[in-house]
């Protein structure tokens, strides 16, 4: 099987862990820093770090409208700050975002104490393990927006269309269901497939 093209934005945050993450899931990633990487991708992953930090890389580096661009044709899966980047409205405070989502995401949610935890959270399929780390909490999910996860009654892990985000850090857990699906919905895509 021929495997989808996946980039990882690499500015800042996590992006090493979902390169591994995606190897489990069968499929190699390639970091993306430039508009040419960028371009080279059929899906791309935004990891978790800071938002504001990422931010304010991607304006520097010319690489907001082209994301902007990209994600109009093509799938984004974001992770935390990830998340936070593709949602529809950010507070705490209020963010830019790209809006690929219609989501609102209220971030660092979860207060000081409980800057990082684990916890099982609900899927169709049972349950998933999922790591937090500064989370943000989806407040509001538009109506084309699929709920995949819950934890506590808020939704951790969400798609709408051909993008997916979670509140929540899969790369660094065992678990390859996230990225699979990932990897599916790119493949989907690329195949010209549902959006
Ligand atoms: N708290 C970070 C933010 O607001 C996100 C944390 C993460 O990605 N682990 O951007």
């Amino acid at each position: 099987m021929v495997t989808p093209r996946i980039g990882i934005l690499a500015l800042q945050g996590d992006f090493e862990a979902h390169r591994k993450a995606l190897a489990r899931a069968g499929t190699e990633g390639f970091e993306v820093r430039k508009a040419e990487e960028l371009e080279q991708a059929e899906g791309l992953i935004l990891p978790g770090g800071e938002s504001t930090t990422m931010l304010k890389l991607l304006r520097e580096e010319g690489l907001w409208e082209k994301l902007l661009r990209f994600g109009r044709s093509r799938p984004v899966f974001g992770t935390c700050a990830g998340a936070i980047l593709l949602a529809s409205k950010v507070t705490n405070p209020e963010q830019e975002a790209l809006g690929l989502m219609d989501l609102e995401v209220e971030r660092n949610a979860y207060g000081r104490q409980l800057h990082s935890h684990v916890a099982l959270v609900e899927t169709e399929e049972g349950p998933l393990e999922a790591v937090f780390i500064r989370a943000p909490v989806i407040r509001r999910t538009g109506p084309g927006v699929r709920v995949l996860a819950r934890y506590k009654g808020d939704p951790v892990w969400v798609e709408e269309g051909m993008h997916m985000a979670a509140t929540f850090h899969p790369e660094l857990t065992s678990e390859e269901r996230v990225h699979r699906r990932f990897v599916e919905k790119v493949t989907a895509a690329a195949l010209g497939g549902v959006r």
